[in-house]
């Protein structure tokens, strides 16, 4: 599979030159050629598939040029060894947990496949890679738990101080080695910033070579594709698809994997108050925005990195999506009320932002009767205690892994907002003397 450019599509290159440089030289965003479609006999087998043999299976078309089939085996074993449950809310309603891996989030999906693609790029490689990921809160923990230790690969991570929860911080903080964390007294959107105009102006004379992590790499985006497959396979066909997004790299896949002819009946784009895309498919107008600070705070998104992608998946045509995609938002108040009383209705315990995905799958089931859905549950509600156990009244169950976490020293470095405190923090660390 070739990638190319969505800013100049006459610019073609590997998925490894795509994985490893992140975005292009003019900031361009990377998409496969095509989306190539699975064969019937793939659907067929989808119900007695794992999350690895389908990884292997869909991975495969896009990581053939670069990635030796046996080398991608090992990948997607290693990367996907902990379950993907379909919990089921009522005879409508079933929620798709992602949040079993090792820092409790959707991320680690995306976070372990890349990081397992770098690890075999960068076995054969005398130049050192600089990773830079900017997180809203759980991209960060991904990362840093997916890359530890890898060889030849140091990871620097920015996030805004005192915006992410202090699990969260945690995770990003604690862990040493080759990880290190910069404290920005400023939003997601200025770390965003920062990392941009590193990977784009930075000169770093062939000394390292600068990466991103961030969802704008395609070795995140595409492994977000497999549990889609994997859900439908244990669901049946027809449901109807809510993600709860923010920088749009999520909802991207699952419609990339709706285009490679998996049978989703529509997609719902849940949010919070950070609403462009709901007012975008309203209006039919872009307008992007500064990020509003929400408790569903991975969600806290002005302008998603990912929506040229996702308009390309619907060929930029507004009428086309409009008939596969639905938007609803919520704010504060709304996620509050909703995580109390599903756990009232039902027993089921949310995070905020599965919260934000179960209400725009119940809108979207209200206004279309009949029906039946799966609603995404990116977070582990124990990463949001503080918020969800005054609502519900119960202390939530915690993973072993997030019980780790809490433990550990906090390391971090404090830096001002602006690119210029980044490139001075690069400089000074690899490229004088
Ligand atoms: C990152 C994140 C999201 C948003 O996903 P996008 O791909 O950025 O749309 C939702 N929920 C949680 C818990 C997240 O960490």
């Amino acid at each position: 599979m070739r990638f190319f450019n969505l800013k100049n599509p006459d610019i073609t290159t590997g998925f490894r030159d795509a994985v490893i440089r992140g975005l292009s030289p003019d900031m361009g965003l990377f998409m496969p050629e095509q989306i190539p479609l699975m064969e019937p006999d793939f659907f067929r087998r989808l119900p007695n598939m794992g999350l690895p043999e389908i990884a292997i299976r869909v991975g495969e078309k896009y990581t053939d040029e670069d990635i030796p089939r046996t080398e991608l085996e090992r990948i997607c074993e290693d990367a996907f060894d902990f379950p993907v449950l379909l919990s089921t809310i009522d005879q409508n309603k079933q929620a798709l947990e992602l949040f079993h891996g090792p820092t409790a989030a959707f991320k680690d999906f995306g976070a372990r496949f890349m990081a397992g693609c770098f690890r075999y790029f960068s076995a054969h490689d005398n130049t050192r890679t600089v990773v830079l990921v900017a997180t809203s809160g759980d991209t960060g923990g991904a990362i840093a738990s997916s890359f530890l230790g890898v060889e030849n690969v140091d990871v620097i991570i920015l996030y805004p101080s005192g915006k992410v929860s202090l699990l969260q911080e945690n995770q990003l903080t604690t862990l040493g080695r080759n990880i290190t964390a910069l404290e920005v007294s400023g939003s997601f959107d200025d770390c965003q910033a920062m990392v941009k105009s590193a990977l784009t102006t930075l000169d770093t004379k062939g000394r390292i070579r600068l990466t991103s992590a961030n969802s704008i790499n395609i070795a995140r985006l595409i492994p977000q594709m497999f549990y889609y497959y994997y859900a439908i396979g244990q669901a049946g066909d027809g449901k109807v698809l809510s993600v709860p997004s923010g920088n749009f790299g999520n909802i991207t896949a699952a419609a990339m994997a709706w285009k490679s002819g998996l049978p989703i009946q529509h997609l719902v784009a849940a949010t919070n108050i950070n609403k462009v895309v709901p007012d975008y498919l309203s209006t039919g107008v872009y307008s992007p925005a500064a990020s509003l600070q929400t408790i569903a705070n991975a969600m806290d998104v002005g302008s998603p990195n990912n929506f040229e992608r996702f308009r390309y998946v619907f060929g930029n045509d507004l009428k086309r999506m409009r008939g596969e995609v639905s938007g609803y938002w919520f704010d504060d108040d709304q996620i509050r009320h909703h995580i109390h009383d599903e756990y009232r209705r039902s027993g089921y315990i949310l995070d905020p932002h599965g919260a934000v995905a179960s209400m725009g799958l119940d809108s979207y089931l209200d206004e279309y009767h009949g029906a039946a859905g799966i609603f995404v549950e990116t977070a582990h509600p124990g990463k949001f205690t503080d918020v969800v156990e005054p609502l519900t009244g119960v202390p939530v169950e915690m993973p072993d892994s997030l019980k780790a976490s809490v433990q550990g020293e906090k390391h971090s470095v404090l830096l001002q907002a602006g690119y210029s405190h980044l490139r001075d923090y690069i400089t000074d660390r690899y490229l004088s003397g």
